[in-house]
């Protein structure tokens, strides 16, 4: 038992405390997503915290939008939002929006106001903030902080009722104009937006700020555990407070730190301008770390799943590592994708004893690890390719594929011998005239081993296809330290997509598997939903292997 108590992270210690006391009596988690952008690996995070803790305690999520801010959100991002978590693998109970409480939240505003707890103040923005003072000196009280409530009432439900421009007047919670938490010092709840919501349409023109929204959400939907990242700690006695000022249900928050990972930006409103640059294809370029530009670049949820599982859950802010990412990824697809054979720099192998226009067929197991599992046929002809960096002349002696006069197995099939190296005039290797032993076909009498085994295709049966090779998409390890008098855009790594191209075995167009591929000795890849059957196009995933071991 006390052995089992370590391994906790600190969101299950106080869950299992919560529980073990019965101050709440089931687990009740949200995720709060704004629909202003696609989610991100941050996100993914955060949803397998909210939707983890849940599940190991029996518990529900429920999905909640943060939709307050109607100039920024659409219903683009709604939809795409539920996609991608449900891709991650996780069902929410509810689905709701902060919309949905407005009626609520404008009911408790008018409230604040009768008791003397809310004014209306007619102050610029400007006004407002030089009032707010600093952390060292007290702020300066509003001109309008004394107004009675009746007139608070009565201008509020003009700025309801839409008598007032944007910016013309804002309602402020009248806490302590001297506090030390400068959360403290008369927050806005309502600003004055003339803008469409997605939802709500024309009938608001004020809108609730966050931190008079949120928490108030947490309450009526009865949240325990309101998770989220370390930068709202400094919110939290304010979310507090208006939960014990409206004597509602009593919520808490919870902060955990934010994933940051190397080479990667993380802020949606930065991944949106790169979108509307165009210095990326869309939201979903497999370089970009949203969940649908990884799913693209063949990420799977049960890498990103593991991947989150890897990092835990930790209260001081980190830079993790992308490696341990690829890494998940390469494990997960290592264990179940399909393996294929592609040639991308190809030099011309002729088999020069094989019968003329004879083909043979071998059957080969689509996974390794399952040799007596599904299959594919791979036609083997007199007319081959194999990559021309698996031949070499004058190789040295630790070379162990093709050489002059030297032996190799060419995966699935035969052994074969180079007797003779064809050159163009400028000394290019043109054509390796090669001899196969029929004796060494796999099953087929005594096995003799070779110490090279390189990966080949049919001349006649190849496949052209087309590669998109990806690469990060910054240069800089933490892209949360660009330097004062640079731009985030000067980090962009120029050869972050580098096109090529493959032949391939037939099997491979037909592969029905919907995920990652493992290009035989090569790397990993994925069909791209730009393919044409003229043109395939496959998107890397990751390489295949790499010197980084997890610690
Ligand atoms: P961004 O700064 O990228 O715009 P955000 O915090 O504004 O992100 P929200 O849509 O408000 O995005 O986030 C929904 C939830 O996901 C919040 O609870 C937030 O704390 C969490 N979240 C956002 N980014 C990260 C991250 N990098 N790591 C962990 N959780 C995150
Ligand atoms: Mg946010």
């Amino acid at each position: 038992m006390e052995e089992e108590k370590k391994n906790l992270n600190f969101l299950e210690e106080i869950i299992e405390e919560d529980l073990r006391t019965g101050k709440v009596d089931g687990i009740l988690t949200r995720f709060p997503p704004e629909p202003n952008g696609y989610l991100h690996l941050g996100h993914a995070k955060s949803l397998c915290i909210n939707f983890g803790l849940a599940q190991k305690y029996g518990g529900k999520t429920n999905l909640r939008y943060d939709d307050t801010n109607p100039t920024k959100e659409d219903t683009e991002f709604v939809d795409a939002i539920k996609e991608d978590i449900k891709w991650l693998g996780f069902k929410w109970v509810k689905e709701l929006y902060a919309s949905d409480y407005f009626d609520q939240l404008y009911q408790w505003a008018e409230e604040m106001i009768i008791k003397g707890l809310a004014y209306v103040d007619d102050q610029t923005q400007e006004e407002i903030s030089e009032g707010r003072g600093t952390v060292e000196t007290p702020g300066k009280e509003s001109p309008y902080r004394n107004r009675t409530p009746e007139e608070n009432l009565r201008l509020f439900r003009e700025m309801r009722d839409g008598k007032y421009a944007d910016g013309e007047k804002v309602l402020r919670a009248k806490i302590d104009m001297a506090s030390p938490n400068m959360m403290f010092r008369d927050p806005i709840m309502y600003r004055i937006k003339h803008a469409r919501h997605h939802r709500t349409g024309d009938k608001w023109c004020i809108y609730p700020m966050y931190d008079y929204t949120h928490g108030q959400c947490d309450s009526i939907e009865h949240i325990t555990h309101s998770i989220c990242t370390l930068e709202f700690d400094v919110h939290r006695p304010l979310y507090d407070w208006y939960i014990q000022t409206l004597g509602i249900y009593p919520s808490h928050q919870y902060e955990f730190a934010r994933l940051n990972l190397t080479y990667t930006l993380m802020s949606k409103r930065k991944l949106l301008e790169l979108v509307q640059k165009g210095i990326v294809s869309g939201w979903d370029d497999p370089r970009m770390p949203t969940l649908c530009g990884v799913r693209r670049r063949g990420y799977t949820p049960e890498a990103i799943r593991m991947f989150c599982d890897k990092i835990g859950v930790s209260k001081r802010d980190q830079l993790m590592d992308i490696q341990l990412l690829e890494w998940c990824v390469r494990q997960d697809l290592n264990a179940r994708s399909n393996r294929y054979m592609v040639v991308q720099d190809p030099v011309k192998l002729t088999i020069t004893n094989w019968p003329e226009g004879q083909v043979e067929w071998f059957d080969c197991p689509l996974n390794p690890a399952d040799p007596e599992g599904p299959s594919r046929k791979v036609p083997f002809t007199g007319g081959l390719f194999i990559e021309r960096a698996d031949f070499m002349e004058d190789a040295p002696k630790k070379f162990f594929r093709l050489r002059p006069g030297g032996e190799v197995r060419l995966k699935y099939t035969y052994i074969i011998k180079c007797d003779e190296v064809v050159k163009d005039e400028s000394g290019n290797v043109t054509e390796l005239r090669c001899s196969y032993d029929p004796s060494t076909r796999p099953g087929a009498g005594e096995w003799r081993s070779v110490k090279g085994t390189i990966h080949w295709v049919s001349a006649v049966y190849a496949k052209k296809i087309t590669l998109r090779n990806y690469d990060r998409l910054f240069t800089l390890v933490d892209m949360g330290q660009v330097p004062q008098d640079k731009d985030y855009k000067d980090f962009l790594n120029p050869d972050s997509l580098t096109l090529g191209c493959g032949l391939a075995e037939p099997a491979l167009l037909d592969d029905a598997s919907g995920m990652a591929v493992q290009f035989e000795r090569t790397g990993y890849y994925v069909k791209d939903a730009d393919s044409t059957p003229g043109e395939p196009v496959f998107n890397k995933t990751v390489s295949l292997k790499d010197s980084y071991k997890p610690e």
